[in-house]
């Protein structure tokens, strides 16, 4: 899908007019027809409120596959899994369960490891498998890099 198409399919999923897109992004309802029918294209400022209003990251309005992990635990970051800020803007660096209300769940990376080894463990990926392969991975995310 071109990126015009996927801002149009998005304001009708959510039920919003060109208008109301208008006015939350700040532009006119003018631009928001021009995106939808690819004669021009959002720029950053307005990928990213798009993205915060539509609850989408800026990856999947521009089309291209989200590659994005959480720089936290280490999942896949869907849509849908995505962190907010207090403000309800998107978060793409952590997923909902790392990081909330402006602050990370897990204030060490030893707790991240026990809280998974025990929760997530299952006949096929035993604790102590769980917990060598976070203690392998983790080190190299962003937000254990910078702690
Ligand atoms: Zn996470």
């Amino acid at each position: 899908m071109e990126p015009y198409e996927i801002i149009r399919n998005l304001r009708t999923e959510k039920g919003l007019s060109r208008k109301e897109v208008a006015e939350k992004v700040g532009v006119t309802a003018q631009t928001v027809y021009r995106w939808e029918n690819g004669m021009s294209f959002p720029n950053d400022a307005s990928l990213k409120r798009l993205s915060d209003l539509f609850g989408v990251s800026v990856d999947t309005i521009c089309g291209s596959a989200p590659d994005l992990i959480c720089q936290c635990c280490g999942m896949p970051l869907e849509d849908s899994v995505i962190s907010r800020e207090p403000d309800g803007g998107l978060n793409e660096d952590y997923c909902k369960w790392c990081y909330a209300d402006g602050k990370f769940t897990y204030s060490s990376m030893e707790q991240l490891i026990d809280f998974c080894s025990e929760h997530l463990a299952t006949e096929s990926w035993p604790a102590e498998q769980i917990r060598a392969h976070m203690e392998a991975t983790l080190p190299r995310l962003g937000h254990w890099k910078k702690s």
